[in-house]
């Protein structure tokens, strides 16, 4: 349950808690979604405003140019089955859940130059030079000594104040990579340990807030399983556009914010013409990187603009190869491989999906990202071929035709989601989500959730509750 009586999935139906109240919600994205839609269920009158022609924001389904109606994501791929909020909305708009699986056997990395398919309990020599003890210990020994006994000592971040204990927020004042070797790490440990997932994230391990990598590692330690919605995670923000299909304006992008004391307005533009929406209150659930270029007058304190402009986000870059076979479930291999390439990360998103064809796609992050994003469509593909090439050496024999999403470019997005450099979590913190006046604030990146849908949902529906509770 949330504060007021509001259930953690939905407000109940009316009538509101305070006064009925005229709201205007900037962002059709999942946080603003969900704010609109428990509002309007709480008896409130709401309008959403988005500047695409659809809803979701960063909650994408690529379908094109693939065949054989396959799909690929080019937002969000794991549901994780402690993400309560993402659940409790996937079920109560009845849609299906699917669990997201790993084919093959075992894991496969690449370093340094070469391929290792690594089977659960098999002794690796890893090309980086690691103690004794670390060898002794192999890559899920070393992230227990390292990683996971700290994890014990750090509680529930989702207890009110557990940012402000000084016990953890010493890990914000050092980056990831200064917390494993405070930890003991050797170099090559810490090589090993940043790969993958934790260095998807802002410009590598190194350059973000180590309790920001951390408290993700805390909250996602009782997940057991990750799901997905079978054709496709864009079904999610869809089921509940739909169902306020009269309340949503899309292609209205919003162009400038007035907060106030008693009421907010914002101007939009549709249809080549400004227009200006007057409310009892505005939720503001974009991302920081996309607000910082909309005009606010009067000015957000003095906090909040520090905020809005420092928060930074990550770049990443996506290629998706159709391939003719899925060859490499045809060799038994993995369908996932993390290397230390530039092309970072690689899975198949088509694990699950029928048919002969699959696709192999490669998740670049940080500096990368930003080359990847610099190039041509054929030449994100060239090098996506290149690169994923090392790792399944088939693939050029079987590739058909590639695509990319760079979340840089995209001009409602501006990146693909918000992190935290050291020391940012303690002194940006605590201003991203206050209210200003009548503006509130949701999103992600106003969220103990960041990166995740499940963090958008909580934004969300702490924005519902704060305008629902007030006088
Ligand atoms: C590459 C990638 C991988 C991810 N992987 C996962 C994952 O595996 N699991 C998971 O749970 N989450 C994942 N996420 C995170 C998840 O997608 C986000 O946390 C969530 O979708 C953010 O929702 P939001 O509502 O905060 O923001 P958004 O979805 O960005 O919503 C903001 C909305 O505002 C709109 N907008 C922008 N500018 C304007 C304007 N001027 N006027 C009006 N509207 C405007 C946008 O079009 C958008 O619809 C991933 C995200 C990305 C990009």
């Amino acid at each position: 349950m949330v504060a007021g009586g509001l259930s953690a999935c939905s407000l109940p139906g009316g009538p509101p808690a305070g006064p009925r109240k005229r709201v205007i919600v900037v962002g059709a994205g999942l946080a603003g979604l969900v704010a609109g839609w428990e509002l309007g269920r709480a008896g409130h009158d709401v309008t959403i405003v988005e500047a695409r022609g659809e809803p979701g924001g960063r909650v994408q389904t690529l379908r094109a140019p693939f065949a054989d109606g396959l799909y690929a994501e080019a937002g969000p791929i794991f549901i994780p089955d402690n993400h309560d909020l993402t659940l409790g909305y996937v079920r109560l708009f009845d849609l299906p859940l699917e669990p997201v699986e790993s084919r093959g056997t075992g894991k496969i990395y690449f370093v340094r130059g070469r391929r290792f398919v690594v089977t659960r309990g098999a002794r690796v020599t890893w090309p980086v030079e690691l103690t004794p003890e670390e060898e002794s210990l192999g890559l899920s020994g070393m992230w227990q000594k390292y990683i996971g006994a700290a994890l014990e000592g750090l509680g529930d971040p989702r207890t009110p104040g557990w940012l402000a204990d000084p016990a953890i927020e010493r890990y914000d004042r050092m980056n990831g990579v200064e917390f494993l070797r405070s930890r003991g790490a050797s170099p090559g440990a810490v090589a090993l340990l940043t790969l993958g997932y934790p260095d998807l994230s802002g410009d590598g391990l190194e350059t973000n807030s180590a309790l920001l990598w951390l408290r993700d590692l805390a909250l996602g330690q009782t997940a057991k399983q990750t799901y997905a919605i079978p054709g496709g995670n864009d079904q999610l923000p869809r089921a509940f556009a739909a169902r306020m299909r009269e309340r949503i304006l899309y292609e209205a992008p919003v162009v400038r914010i007035e907060p106030g004391e008693t009421a907010a307005r914002v101007v939009i533009r549709r249809a080549g013409a400004y227009q200006m929406l007057r409310a009892d209150h505005v939720v503001c659930a974009l991302p920081f990187s996309v607000l910082r270029r909309i005009e606010v007058s009067p000015r957000f304190s003095t906090q909040k603009q520090r905020a809005i402009a420092d928060l930074p986000y990550t770049s990443v870059a996506r290629v998706y190869l159709q391939c003719r076979r899925k060859f490499w479930q045809e060799e038994g291999l993995p369908s996932s491989a993390t290397t230390d390439l530039a092309i970072k990360w690689i899975w198949e998103p088509t694990v699950s999906q029928r048919g002969p064809r699959g696709i192999l796609e490669s998740y670049s992050a940080g500096g990368p990202a930003r080359e990847i994003a610099a190039m041509r469509e054929a030449d994100r593909i060239a090098f996506a071929l290149d690169g994923v090439a090392r790792v399944y050496p088939r693939l050029r024999d079987s590739f058909e035709v590639g695509a990319s999403k760079c979340w840089d470019e995209d001009p409602w997005a501006r990146g693909a989601y918000a992190w935290f450099r050291p020391g940012q979590l303690a002194s940006l913190g605590p201003h991203i989500a206050r209210a200003e006046g009548r503006v509130h604030f949701a999103g992600e990146h106003a969220s103990t959730w960041p990166q995740w849908m499940q963090g958008a949902l909580e934004s969300g529906l702490r924005v519902a509750r704060e305008i629902d509770e007030a006088p």
